[in-house]
């Protein structure tokens, strides 16, 4: 029995055996019905979550998909992420205040950045944060030929693994902006997958307010968020610790990215597994049937599975300036 089914059979239960306790003639138990609704486990605000993040892969899994703007989670699981370092004098601020809060980070770097302070991206791969490509120059994709678009990238990527070892499986289109058409030749040619974000606060715009990227980010966020900063921006630094200390106050966690990703496939993955245990239980015992299989010869996804939550279509017009 998979981890939701026999949650799920011990809520019944219990349940069942609070009904009978008030009555002394029971009536009679209609016949169960198969649940198509999961439940979201609550956890309440301040309570920490049981995940053991550290735990978690910092591989994408094997049926990631091209693009995010959020993930499917049934935990208080979130990813920050800041665009445009490394700064200076922002970034290793920064890096000081996530260190001291336990929290691991995705920054997208701009590869001239990154090859101008390589020991800053160094530190951050060092102490366990996520490092994606944000391109060299920070041009729009969308108006570069694809050349263009694939030197961009290259030499970010290079100048990223020069500086820490490290090879970005992770890329953020300069203002959220691309096509599908390059969304699948960056996928095809550096097995990228595109990040994008759900919260958003703005920070670059003026005037600029540490207050409002606090307010902004709490309002916003929600389990699976990935939440869009820039930490070349002082007053974003500066809202950083109440902003991180609240978030933590409401019981989320903080993973990277490809964490964030991986822990999608696997509620995803559960999610299937328990709604296929649920109809093969109730399906009449004497009827088996062997699996069907497609014309092509994959035998196709469980039945009744969820479609997945972003869609790639999401892309192309999800943001303004960044
Ligand atoms: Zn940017």
């Amino acid at each position: 029995m998979t981890k939701s089914a026999s949650t799920f059979a011990l809520a019944f239960a219990f349940c069942s055996a609070a009904a009978c306790a008030q009555t002394t003639a029971p009536a009679p138990v209609p016949p169960a019905e198969v649940p198509d609704v999961i439940v979201r486990k609550a956890i309440p605000i301040g309570e920490p979550s049981p995940m053991k993040t550290d735990a978690l892969p910092r591989v994408l899994p094997a049926d990631a998909k091209r693009v995010y703007s959020q993930c499917v989670v049934e935990s208080n699981v979130i990813a920050i992420t800041f665009d445009d370092g490394p700064d200076p004098k922002g970034t290793p601020r920064l890096l000081d205040m996530l260190k001291e809060r336990g929290i691991k980070a995705t920054f997208f770097l701009v590869g001239k950045c990154a090859a101008t302070w390589p020991d800053i991206v160094k530190r951050m791969h060092d102490e366990g944060h996520e490092i994606g490509n944000h391109t060299w120059n920070h041009l729009q994709l969308t108006r570069l030929k694809d050349t263009k678009v694939m030197s961009e990238l290259q030499t970010t990527h290079d100048a990223i693994f020069k500086a820490c070892g490290f090879a970005p499986t992770l890329y953020r289109p300069p203002y959220g902006a691309t096509r599908l058409a390059q969304q699948k030749s960056i996928h095809d040619q550096f097995t990228y997958t595109c990040i994008l974000w759900d919260v958003d606060p703005n920070d670059w715009r003026s005037p600029r307010s540490s207050t409002k990227v606090h307010d902004r980010v709490l309002a916003q966020t929600k389990p699976g968020s990935i939440i869009l900063c820039h930490d070349i921006h002082h007053e974003t630094v500066d809202a950083m610790p109440s902003t991180l200390d609240d978030l933590k106050a409401r019981g989320f966690q903080f993973v990277t990215v490809s964490q964030l990703i991986n822990l999608e496939s696997r509620t995803l993955a559960e999610r299937a597994a328990f709604v296929a245990a649920a109809k093969a239980a109730d399906a009449p015992a004497a009827a088996p049937s062997p699996a069907p299989v497609s014309a092509s010869g994959a035998t196709p996804a469980a039945p009744g599975a969820p479609a997945p939550a972003a869609s790639p279509q999401h892309a192309s017009s999800a943001a303004i300036a960044h």
